[in-house]
């Protein structure tokens, strides 16, 4: 049995979005700059896929800005943000301790030249409040960039509420939303928000295509310099096709969004009610306010990676957490900023679901899981101590 159950990581393209992106591979093939009308064709298309992601967002279509995923639509937003800030002599940021590596390298970057930025506390369950935003808003403010869902443990975030708390302290609001397009309700002006980053791939349309909403009247600054394309602020050519996919793919997902969050919901409880009863485990992140089909564990006493080999040999992709980081031996900076301490943030799991995945997926999982975890505790020498008492359980 083959079981996908990593969609935070990346999603299968749904074959809407591969036939919608046909045509534009082949037969209508033009360059979308270009002024004849086979060149129009593609141009159409473009500005058609820029109306439809408008409309799925509550914006307008001359607010959205293609890029090639949600990593360039963070870096593009708080570098504009910040350019801004620094005019004005502001050289303040307020962001959170859990945010995405695409945005905290970015705010790292702006430290070495001379920002501050005030890491906001995301407490035990995973979800700032506004009070905190409002408490660390200063003068020298520029920018407030707090994530709508979090990638790891699927907390979403009261991002309506701290937009409302920027719009009234004149500080300009970036929220990335990867995890949270076509997956939550996103209204850009109800929400309060200034510019938002989405990314296609996590919403069933293809890799290396993404957009950004920036609200008309903020000024955006080039990271790619070069042609005219996307109104002088992103230049290269478009990737018409993929754009035209991300399109389908998030208004597929926005119209689905009740109907396939009712249905990952329930088997993302299935699986929650299932592990907790695997002992000394506990579910990451707040359990009401999260992603559909996210489910993140911690379970004391094994390693996180020795779990996802074996988990791959039953048939089944997971991750601990972090796409990014595998590879280094350092937990989990989310789960490290939840609170968890370094050796249960080693025993994590994430399973991230859509709603491709079935019942039977599910059955699965909750047979191996705890099959995999009680083989890996008995060959633990981490888990002796903590049965024989020479250790403290944590969990
Ligand atoms: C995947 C992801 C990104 C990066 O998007 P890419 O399109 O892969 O560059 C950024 N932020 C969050 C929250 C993500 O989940």
């Amino acid at each position: 049995m083959f079981v996908y159950a990593d969609n935070a990581a990346t999603t299968r393209v749904s074959e809407a979005a591969v036939r919608a992106m046909l045509p534009y591979l082949g037969t209508c093939f033009g360059n979308a700059s270009s002024l004849y009308s086979f060149g129009q064709e593609a141009k159409e298309a473009l500005e058609n896929a820029r109306a439809t992601v408008a409309g799925c967002l509550g914006a307008e279509p001359r607010e959205i800005y293609f890029t090639s995923g949600g990593s360039e639509s963070d870096n593009q937003a708080i570098f504009s943000a910040a350019a801004q800030g620094r005019k004005k002599g502001k050289m303040h940021i307020i962001s959170t301790a859990f945010e995405h590596h695409a945005v905290l390298h970015t705010l790292r970057r702006l430290e070495k030249e001379g920002f501050a930025v005030t890491y906001l506390d995301v407490h035990e369950n995973g979800v700032v409040t506004p009070e905190q935003v409002r408490d660390a808003v200063r003068e020298d403010t520029c920018l407030v960039t707090v994530m709508f869902a979090n990638n790891e443990i699927g907390t979403i975030q009261p991002i309506r509420e701290i937009g409302a708390l920027c719009r009234e302290r004149k500080v300009l609001f970036h929220t990335d939303a990867v995890q949270a397009a076509g997956h939550l309700p996103i209204d850009v002006k109800a929400d309060n928000i200034d510019m938002l980053s989405l990314s296609a791939h996590k919403f069933h349309g293809p890799k290396g295509v993404g957009a950004l909403y920036v609200r008309r009247g903020v000024t955006l600054q080039n990271l790619i310099e070069g042609g005219a394309q996307e109104r002088g602020k992103r230049a290269g050519t478009e990737n018409v096709a993929g754009i035209v996919a991300l399109s389908v793919a998030l208004k597929d997902a926005c119209d689905h969004m009740a109907e396939n969050a009712e249905k990952v919901s329930a088997l993302r409880d299935r699986l929650i009610e299932g592990l907790l009863r695997i002992p000394h485990s506990a579910l990451n992140g707040d359990r009401e306010r999260r992603l559909p089909g996210n489910v993140n564990f911690c379970f004391e006493g094994i390693e996180g990676e020795s779990l996802l080999l074996l988990l791959d040999d039953a048939g089944i992709c997971a991750s601990s957490g972090s796409a990014c980081t595998s590879g280094s031996l350092d937990p989990s900076h989310v789960l490290l900023a939840i609170g968890r301490p370094h050796e249960v943030a080693h025993g994590s799991l994430r399973l991230s679901l859509c709603e491709e995945n079935t019942p039977e997926d599910v059955d699965h999982i909750l047979t191996e899981v705890p099959r995999i975890v009680e083989y890996l505790r008995n060959m633990s020498p981490v888990w002796k101590d903590l049965v024989s008492g020479k250790k403290q359980f944590m969990l």
